[in-house]
């Protein structure tokens, strides 16, 4: 059986705010009772709508955010209560690659200093032992010597996406979290840097959490997906059941907006916007936009159904 590198229990993550003119604060609920596990050595991919809190769930696990409630175990210790030691040794071993890798560089470093940072900071490696990792990380990545002795602003949103993988491998992490690590680049790029990412994951056995709204970049990395809906995970499968037999409703308008990857022609319009999680629908929190809704969805939270081993989803249809 394979190890849980992840697992995360009923985590609870919300944060104030000041809204309009007045500034009436209010409190959103970006994520709610989420549990899930992530394999040793698997793409793990969590998709959904902007908003939805798949972001704010991928920054409580690298402890970004802060949590309300609930446990994130990672290699069996709890991050929510390590010791400053102990969450120093976590951070060597789980980096973080965003989405726009230029505000995550320095623009006044060169970029081998900024290479040269992690292992500084976080190792008492002597310098040539640093230059060595710096190089051996950027070859991997597709930099050449030459580029490290240049500026952010020298390279183009690809080359940058590299230096930012590059960054979040000198420490030789065992778990990445990508959150939208192509969605700003341009569409000729994309393809080029998802290849990267795969290569790497086989090269360093690395776990990942990928953090996207992009169906097809899910359908070519991910080993399993889960669709995340106002905080909650609707619905988890490994990417072959999804793709081939999503049951929930969401899932399937989702996945319906993109029919090149499942061959299915009927696009599903989901009805009005995401309510605000400021806000929360009762019942089943997708209720006010379902197609099936029933009297039980506006009142009666829905339960996760195992479906099979690897496939469960939260819906009142499925409950037996
Ligand atoms: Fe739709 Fe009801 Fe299922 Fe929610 S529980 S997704 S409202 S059918």
């Amino acid at each position: 059986m394979v190890e849980n590198l992840v697992k995360i229990k009923n985590l609870v993550v919300e944060y104030n705010t000041s809204k309009g003119i007045l500034g009436k604060k209010e409190t959103i609920h970006a994520v709610n009772g989420v549990s899930l596990d992530i394999k040793r050595g698997e793409i793990l991919a969590i998709a959904g709508e902007s908003g939805c809190g798949k972001s704010t769930l991928a920054r409580a696990i690298i402890k970004l955010e802060d949590a309300k409630s609930g446990e994130i175990d990672f290699e069996g210790k709890n991050i929510l209560t390590m010791d400053k030691k102990e969450l120093k040794n976590f951070r060597t071993k789980a980096q973080m690659i965003f989405q726009n890798p230029y505000s995550s560089l320095n623009p006044k470093m060169k970029i081998i200093d900024t290479l040269r940072e992690p292992l500084k900071i976080n190792t008492d490696y002597k310098n040539d032992i640093i230059d060595g990792i710096v190089l051996e990380k950027a070859e991997k990545t597709g930099l050449t010597a030459e580029a490290l002795n240049r500026f952010p602003h020298e390279f183009s949103g690809g080359q940058r996406q590299r230096i930012a993988i590059a960054r979040a491998l000198v420490l030789n992490p065992e778990f990445i979290l990508a959150d939208e690590p192509v969605s700003a680049l341009d569409v000729s790029i994309q393809a080029q840097i998802i290849n990267l990412l795969k290569d790497l994951k086989e090269t360093f056995n690395l776990t990942f959490l990928l953090i996207t709204h992009d169906m097809s970049v899910i359908k070519y990395l991910a080993d399993r997906v889960a669709i995340m809906y106002l905080g909650e995970i609707v619905e988890i499968g490994t990417t072959e059941e999804l793709f081939s037999a999503p049951k929930h409703p969401y899932t399937k308008a989702l996945l319906s907006s993109v029919p090149q990857l499942t061959g299915k022609k009927e696009e599903i319009i989901l009805q009005g916007d995401l309510p605000s999680p400021a806000n929360l629908p009762t019942g089943c929190k997708f209720h006010t936009r379902c197609q099936y809704c029933m009297d039980i969805c506006k009142t009666v939270p829905s339960e996760s159904t195992q479906l099979s081993d690897t496939h469960s989803v939260r819906c009142h249809l499925y409950n037996k």
